[in-house]
């Protein structure tokens, strides 16, 4: 809801760095003050208008006690985008379940943690990815700059659109667990996780798979999971994306998964 009402969040609009920010000062206010953002520079054609200009990635750090190298990331990317004929992006956004319910889920797992003063082996980065709907720009950066610098990457959870579920009925809850060739061990791991910790069936259907942040982090060699509500959102990319449509029950359930995840990784 703090995300929804925000303005735009279409990353070419004037106001993306402010959202980004916004973002770093809520980290900073749960505890989190090594929370950066991390610049990069893009060139895209939207409409026949050529863009360049700087994005940003929000990165927040829980400093691993053990393995401080060893680096376990809970994405989720904060821009959306409107279809043809839903309205003007540069002008509002909503993007509740898309993806304000991810970036959502890393804040509360994140406040969870320092509350009750967690401490991880690994290092743990909260990542807000800027780009995404227009064509995974931030997390494609992102992962190719851990590669580059030689990174332990243990793993990525990439939570995106978690809020959608319009029945009531727990018993038909499902989420969507998708991996990559890399990372069917891990899925395996989760899907017992899932079962222990939460109320949610699961399915495992992966033709979505590259259409998220987590895909650059399986391309470049790590091992990544995306989670998306099973059910098809039908205000997918227009203006009736709000949260008076998130099922936010539904929601916790998701992010009670990288919750034990995380803690069973750490
Ligand atoms: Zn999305």
């Amino acid at each position: 809801m703090w995300l929804e009402e925000k303005g735009t969040r279409f990353a070419l609009a004037d106001n993306h760095r402010r959202i980004a920010v916004d973002i770093r000062n809520k980290y900073v206010r749960l505890g989190y003050s090594d929370t950066r953002l991390d610049s990069f520079l893009i060139n895209k054609t939207y409409n026949s208008i050529a863009y360049e200009q700087w994005q940003y990635n929000v990165i927040a750090t829980l400093e691993g006690s053990t393995n401080p190298d060893s680096v376990c990331i809970v994405g989720a990317h904060y821009d959306n985008i409107l279809k043809s004929g839903a309205g003007d992006p540069f002008l509002l956004t909503y993007g509740a379940n898309d993806n304000a319910s991810g970036v959502a889920a890393a804040f509360e797992l994140a406040r969870v943690m320092k509350k009750n003063h967690y401490s991880p082996k690994n290092t743990i980065r909260f990542i807000a990815f800027s780009s995404e709907e227009i064509g995974l720009l931030g997390s494609s950066y992102q992962a190719g700059k851990s590669r580059t610098k030689g990174e332990k990457i243990k793993i990525m959870l990439n939570n995106d659109m978690i809020a959608y579920e319009p029945g009531s009925d727990k018993s038909g809850w499902i989420v969507n667990i998708m991996d990559y060739d890399n990372s069917t061990d891990l899925m395996n791991k989760v899907q017992l996780l899932a079962e222990k910790y939460t109320v949610l069936k699961y399915v495992n259907d992966n033709s979505l798979n590259k259409k998220s942040d987590s895909y650059p982090y399986s391309a470049n060699g790590f091992k990544a999971l995306f989670f998306i509500s099973a059910s098809n959102d039908p205000n997918y990319h227009t203006l009736n994306d709000i949260s008076a449509y998130c099922n936010f029950e539904y929601c916790r359930e998701i992010v009670n998964i990288s919750c034990a995840i995380l803690v069973d990784s750490n």
